[in-house]
């Protein structure tokens, strides 16, 4: 489920078989440093990897084993030749220094000596915070795990509020069914009294949508369930909308 959620908010591809296969997509991911590791040195771990993987399998080889990254970024260039589609960053904090210096001392690096077409990936601690930073430096791409898998808990309830028609609830509840309304112009939520008419968004004056429909009736699932690809359209079109609200 996290993985099918962090893909319907925007991210392009995860990583884990089940995930894959829920999203109904091809699982991404590039080579561990245990491959680096296991095969003695990092160009016989890159090239391995270019030999064995599946040609629609970009060339994305880890630069962060033993030396330098830049060096090893360049090395990776050398071993690999045309074929490098990117590196990846994956240091832990603790010895990673200023990130966003190094990815673009990288890109300098590899830019002077013409290729440019070389991306550049972060994985390892990025976040909601940093992740901006390491955009301007010059990165292209980034692995997410800890910070999407341990993001806050939403704290919610549910709670008897009608009984036959007849409004109940406890202290600090509202009574009674309600009516959800969403403004599609500046996605301001509004509650109602289940009988309510349309409201006007309280915001932008516009007519507001409502958005409770049933699912399940008689133990029966009712309605046309949208794919995990619909709906991160969805999301991602709204998104674009943000920045204007
Ligand atoms: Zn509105």
């Amino acid at each position: 489920m996290l993985d099918r959620a962090t893909y319907i908010g925007g991210f392009d591809g995860v990583s884990s078989l089940v995930g894959a296969e829920t999203i109904g997509k091809e699982p991404m991911g590039t080579m561990p440093h245990s491959l680096v590791i296991c095969l003695g040195n990092q160009a016989k771990a890159w090239k391995a990897f270019d030999e064995i993987m599946p040609s629609n399998v970009p060339r994305v080889a880890l630069v962060d084993t033993y030396f330098d990254e830049k060096a090893e970024a360049l090395m990776a260039v050398e071993a690999l030749r045309g074929k490098l589609a990117g590196i990846r960053l994956d240091t832990p904090g603790s010895r990673k220094g200023n990130l966003p210096e190094i990815v673009r001392e990288i890109r300098w690096e590899l830019d002077i000596r013409g290729h440019r077409g070389v991306k550049i990936f972060v994985s390892g601690g990025v976040n909601d915070k940093n992740i901006k930073e390491l955009c301007e430096a010059g990165a292209d791409g980034f692995g997410v795990g800890t910070s999407i898998t341990n993001a806050p808990t939403i704290d919610f309830a549910m709670d008897l509020v009608e009984v036959e028609g007849k409004p109940v609830a406890k202290r600090g509840k509202l009574g009674g069914k309600k009516g959800v309304w969403k403004c599609e112009q500046c996605f301001t939520y509004s509650v109602t009294p289940a009988a309510s008419r349309v409201p006007r968004c309280m915001r932008c004056g516009k007519s507001m949508r409502r958005i409770l429909r049933p699912l399940i009736k008689r133990g029966a699932l009712v309605a046309k369930l949208p794919k995990p690809e619909e709906i991160r359209k969805s999301v991602l079109s709204q998104l674009e909308r943000v920045e204007e609200i």
